[in-house]
């Protein structure tokens, strides 16, 4: 019997594992893919930003992070795995969970696991918000933005208004024409680097109050302001946010509150998927967590 199971090994998870280990808790964690896979789907080269999201925090957790590149980030916490020997399994989807008395029942393609806790650490970048507009599953339609050096003098448009969607704009700029479509009429909680990079790139089209309304080849139609623009662009991408894995918490039974203490005592949520914030908060969860339900071992 675990005291605690982790499902899902990003920042959050990592962070609870070295809280876990360091108060000689029975733990595993299990990860769908590999440790930071969420960080592993940045652009190619992005530098890590820690006002993410406009939130500055002060980190309380152990877990390595400074403002290097998604490369340096990844490789060092491979090495604090490996170096701290944390009992991760990788390659091991997290099915479904069920109560039982006062342990539960973990389902993992590997097999099943008891427990008396669970942290759920699973993020939400696994199912990326659509549009839902016509041509949206082209093959020039993307909703992440891999290798940035892949493109060159192409016309590309970037729909959101985030940081991911300004990041990928400015990186996407540096050899191609970009267009930046947002429904809203100016943008907000953006990181200081990301608001002045927009502010000074003059590679950049932004078309505040605009809407995607179709995707035909590389025929856009966009409503701007109400009024139907048809455009041409060789891709697109969608970077508009993620979506809440309800099948997953529905199967389960846990609703997302304010806490990281769900409504089923023993399951606590950490990181984005309680809140959407950044790196340093879901290392600070994943610590919060442990010292709270250590306390009930
Ligand atoms: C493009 C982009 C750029 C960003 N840049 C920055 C930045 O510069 N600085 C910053 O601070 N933040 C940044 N963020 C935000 C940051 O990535 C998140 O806030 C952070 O990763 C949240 O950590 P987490 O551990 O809660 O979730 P995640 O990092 O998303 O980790 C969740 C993990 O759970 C696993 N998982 C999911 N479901 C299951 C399951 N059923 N079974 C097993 N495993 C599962 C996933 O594979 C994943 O590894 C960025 C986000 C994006 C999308």
């Amino acid at each position: 019997m675990f005291d605690v199971i982790i499902v899902g090994a990003g920042p959050a998870g990592l962070s609870a594992c070295l809280e876990a280990k360091k108060n000689n808790l029975n733990y595993l964690c299990l990860e769908q893919n590999k440790i930071a896979n969420t960080i592993r789907n940045y652009p190619k080269g992005k530098k890590i930003q820690k006002d993410y999201m406009g939130v500055s925090l002060e980190k309380e957790g152990e877990l390595f992070f400074e403002e290097v590149s998604r490369e340096e980030l990844i490789e060092k916490w491979e090495r604090i795995v490996h170096e701290e020997k944390l009992n991760i399994k990788e390659n091991d989807n997290v099915l479904d969970i069920k109560k039982e008395d006062e342990t539960f029942k973990v389902i993992a393609n590997s097999g099943e696991y008891k427990t008396k806790n669970v942290i759920l650490a699973i993020g939400r970048m696994s199912s990326p918000r659509k549009l839902e507009v016509v041509g949206e599953d082209q093959n020039n339609v993307f909703y992440r933005l891999d290798d940035p050096g892949e493109y060159s003098d192409k016309n590309i448009l970037v729909v959101g208004g985030g940081n991911s969607a300004i990041e990928a704009a400015l990186l996407l700029s540096k050899k191609n024409k970009v267009t930046l479509s947002y429904r809203k009429s100016e943008l907000f909680r953006l990181t200081n680097e990301n608001q002045e990079g927009i502010a000074k790139n003059e590679n950049v089209n932004v078309i505040f109050e605009s809407n995607v309304e179709e995707i035909n080849g590389k025929e856009v139609s966009l409503n701007i302001k109400g009024e139907i623009k048809k455009l041409e662009f060789d891709y697109v991408f969608i970077l508009v946010g993620f979506n809440l894995p309800t099948e997953f918490l529905d199967r389960i039974g846990v609703e997302v509150g304010e806490g990281i203490e769900s409504n089923i005592k023993g399951i606590y949520l950490i990181g984005d998927i309680k809140e959407v914030k950044n790196i340093t908060h879901a290392i600070n969860d994943g610590k919060k967590a442990i010292e709270v339900l250590k306390n009930g071992l």
